[in-house]
């Protein structure tokens, strides 16, 4: 069985002080990662407090984001060299906010997804189609183009690699695709995905609550969740990991 993966996306939310008090209410409440993946991935500037105060939780750091050159004239960005620097393990490439708002494309993402693997950090690769491109029935040709075009063809062996399929239309909204339906798009991401199909972990984002997780990750083909929202609190983020650690 393919392990769980367990990821918090923080967004922008959480500077320092609130990146420190989470983490010290996982820590009160003696939480157990075992056999689970978990991961919180906060914003750049908490990074250094996320690795000192999580230390010990069993509950890896992340970041959602970087760029593809190791250093130079790119105001604003962050390299992976960086990451490293600070122990980071994990890092969200192609998340629909990245694409949606700061015009990321599927080549971009390659390329980000070519430096994380190389400097050896754990990738999340995200996919996933609009609503407008799911009434129009093209959810599948979509998210076909994200693998093509931002994955297939990088050199994936021997590196720990995750895809998320994350419905735009289900992050932040409340509303979430029926199991089976994700399930359906999981197994046709993996079938894509070829030889290593079998062993590469695809989790589901998209308005992941207490409430409904265990029914996606009960789903064959789905392998963990990427939480946004729901991330943010920490007893809801712990009943998460709680839930994970059932399966
Ligand atoms: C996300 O940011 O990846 C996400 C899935 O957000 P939310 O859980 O809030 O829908």
């Amino acid at each position: 069985m393919r392990k769980l993966i367990i990821g918090g996306n923080w967004k922008m939310n959480k500077g320092v002080e609130e990146t420190a008090q989470f983490a010290s209410s996982i820590k009160e409440k003696k939480v157990s990662t075992e056999g689970v993946d978990v991961f919180i991935a906060p914003p750049f500037t908490s990074l250094v407090e996320a690795k000192k105060s999580f230390e010990g939780t069993g509950i890896s750091v992340g970041a959602q984001n970087l760029f593809w050159e190791d250093e130079g004239a790119y105001t604003g960005e962050i390299s992976s060299v960086f990451l490293k620097e600070l122990g980071v393990e994990w890092v969200i490439i192609g998340h629909s906010e990245r694409r949606t708002y700061f015009g990321e494309t599927n080549a971009g993402v390659r390329k980000k997804v070519e430096k994380a693997l190389q400097k050896h950090l754990k990738v999340v690769i995200c996919i996933g189609e609009t609503e407008e491109e799911r009434e129009a029935g093209k959810a599948k040709e979509v998210v076909d183009k994200q693998i093509e075009e931002g994955l297939l063809g990088v050199d994936y062996d021997d590196c720990d690699l995750a895809v998320a399929y994350e419905p735009v239309w289900a992050i932040g909204t409340g509303k979430t695709p029926h199991p089976e339906d994700a399930e359906e798009m999981h197994s046709i991401i993996r079938e894509k995905l070829g030889a290593k199909g079998e062993e590469i972990r695809i989790i589901y984002g998209g308005s992941v609550k207490v409430h409904n997780m265990k029914e996606f990750i009960t789903q064959k083909d789905i392998d963990g969740a990427l939480i946004g929202g729901a991330a943010l609190d920490v007893d809801g983020f712990v009943e998460m990991i709680n839930i994970a650690k059932e399966i």
